[in-house]
C-alpha cells in the first residue's frame, strides 16, 4: 500500500541512511554477530553523518530535525537489514531525550555533543534481576550525601551494556515512597561501577546485553537528571516514544520477513510446483500482506500524532502490542513456509524469527501493554 506521510526530504534521508548501512553495517554483520557486540567505530561514523539525535539543537551539534519520521526511517531501515545490535533508536530516541528533556543547560552542554558525535554511547538501566515489569519494585538505591549520591544495586538485561559510556540508571531515593526514584548518569570508569558478562540470548546476537553492578558508586550531584524523586514519572513519560520506535521497527521487520518468504516460496519446489502456488501459501501470504498494511497505516498515523505531541501512552501501547504480536506471527509463518531451511541460521528468516521474539517482552511486555490500554478504558 502506498504510504503518504513522507516528503521528498524524508526520501532523501532514507536513501542516505540506507547507503550508510550498506557501506558501514551490512559488511560487518556476521563479524558483529560472532563478537556479540558491534564495533564502536560504527557509532562514530554514524555521528559524523548526522544520524545520531538528528532532532537535537544545532548548538550541540545536532541538525534540529524535530520530526519523528526521521527516527521512523532509521528504525525501518535497521529492521530491513535485520540488524538488531546497532541500536540507534535506543541511543537517539530513548536515552538521548532523557538528557535533552530532563538535563539542565550545563548537563546538555557537557554530554550532548559527544553523544551526537557517537563518542559517548548511551544505555538506560531500569530492569533488575527481581523487578522488570514492576519498576516500582526495584531495589537499587541512591543516598544523598550532600555533594554527591551513593548508588548501590544491580541491573540486568541492559542493552548497550558493554559499549555504553553513559548509563542512565534508575534508583530509589526515598525508602518511604516506592515511586520516588531518580535518574543518575553513571559514567564509564566511575569507581564501583562494574559490568558483568555479555548475556547469551536466543536472538539479537550482535547486541551486547549485560548485567551492571553498582557498589558504593559516588555519583556527583551534577549527574542527577531533573528531580531526585521524579524519575518514575520521567520513565513513564518517555516509554511512549520508545514503544513507538518498537512499532516502527516491528512493522518494517514484518515486511522484511514477508519479502524474504515470498522470495523463497517462489523458488522452492514441492510436488513439481513452486511452494508459492499452493493455496495455503497464497492465503497465508495474503493474510500477512493485509495485516502488515493495516499495521503500517496505524503506525504512520501514530508517528504523525507524535509529531504533534498528541500520541497518548495508551495508543503507543496499542501500537507496540499490535505490531510486535504481528511481527512474531509473520516470522513464525515465514519459518513454516521455509520448511526445514527456515530453521537454519544461514537463512535470514531464521534470524528474523530469533530476533523478533524479544519485541513482545522488552519496553513493556504485551501483558503490560494490555494493562495500560485497559486502564485508559476506565473499566
Ligand atoms: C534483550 C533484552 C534487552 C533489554 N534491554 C533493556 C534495557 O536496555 N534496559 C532495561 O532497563 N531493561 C531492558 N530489558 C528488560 C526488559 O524490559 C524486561 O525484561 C521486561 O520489561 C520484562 O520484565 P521481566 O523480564 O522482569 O519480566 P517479569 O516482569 O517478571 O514478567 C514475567 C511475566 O509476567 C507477566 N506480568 C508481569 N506483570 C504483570 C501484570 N501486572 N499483569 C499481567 N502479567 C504480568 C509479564 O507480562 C511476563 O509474561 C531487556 C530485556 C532483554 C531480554
Amino acid at each position: 500500500m502506498l504510504r503518504n506521510h513522507f516528503e521528498t526530504e524524508h526520501n532523501l534521508f532514507r536513501d542516505a541512511f540506507r547507503s550508510f548501512l550498506d557501506r558501514e553495517v551490512v559488511p560487518h554483520q556476521e563479524e558483529w554477530e560472532e563478537a556479540g557486540v558491534v564495533d564502536r567505530s560504527v557509532w562514530r561514523k554514524a555521528g559524523e553523518m548526522g544520524f545520531l539525535l538528528p532532532w537535537a539543537e544545532e548548538e550541540y551539534g545536532g541538525t534540529a530535525l524535530k520530526d519523528f519520521r526521521y527516527e521512523q526511517i532509521m528504525c525501518e531501515e535497521l529492521a530491513a537489514i535485520n540488524e538488531p545490535g546497532f541500536m540507534i533508536p535506543l541511543h537517539s530516541a530513548l536515552c538521548g531525550p532523557y538528557i535533552a528533556e530532563y538535563g539542565n543547560a550545563e548537563q546538555k552542554a557537557r554530554w550532548l555533543p559527544g553523544i551526537i558525535r557517537g563518542e559517548s554511547i548511551l544505555a538506560v538501566a531500569m530492569t533488575e534481576p527481581s523487578a522488570g515489569s514492576d519498576l516500582a519494585g526495584m531495589r537499587t538505591t541512591s543516598v544523598d550525601k550532600g555533594d554527591h549520591f551513593v548508588l548501590n544495586g544491580s541491573k540486568v538485561f541492559i542493552s548497550n551494556g558493554l559499549l555504553a559510556d553513559l548509563v542512565i540508571v534508575a534508583a530509589k531515593t526515598d525508602p518511604s515512597n516506592k515511586h520516588a526514584m531518580g535518574l543518575f548518569v553513571v559514567e564509564r570508569g566511575m569507581e564501583g561501577f562494574e559490568r558483568g558478562r555479555n548475556l547469551k540470548k536466543l536472538g539479537m546476537k550482535s547486541q551486547d546485553t549485560a548485567e551492571l553492578f553498582f557498589n558504593n558508586v559516588k555519583v556527583p550531584k551534577e549527574n542527577l537528571l531533573g528531580d531526585a524523586k521524579g524519575g518514575f514519572f520521567y520513565l513513564m513519560n518517555m516509554l511512549a516514544q520508545e514503544r513507538l520506535t518498537n512499532a516502527c521497527g516491528a512493522v518494517a521487520g514484518a515486511e522484511a520477513a514477508l519479502n524474504a518468504t515470498i522470495d523463497y516460496v517462489k523458488e522452492r519446489k514441492a510436488f513439481d510446483r513452486p511452494v508459492a502456488h499452493f493455496q495455503n501459501t497464497r492465503f497465508k501470504l495474503a493474510e500477512m500482506r493485509t495485516q502488515i498494511d493495516v499495521a503500517q497505516v496505524f503506525t504512520d498515523r501514530c508517528v504523525m500524532d507524535h509529531n504533534q505531541k498528541k500520541l497518548t501512552a495508551e495508543v503507543a501501547a496499542e501500537a507496540k502490542l499490535f505490531t510486535t504480536e504481528l511481527l512474531c506471527k509473520v516470522v513464525d509463518e515465514g519459518v513454516q513456509l521455509h520448511g526445514g531451511w527456515g530453521y537454519m541460521w544461514e537463512y535470514p528468516i531464521c534470524k528474523m524469527y530469533a530476533n523478533a521474539r524479544i519485541q513482545r517482552i522488552f519496553a513493556g511486555t504485551s501483558e503490560i501493554m494490555k494493562e495500560i490500554i485497559s486502564r485508559g478504558m476506565k473499566l
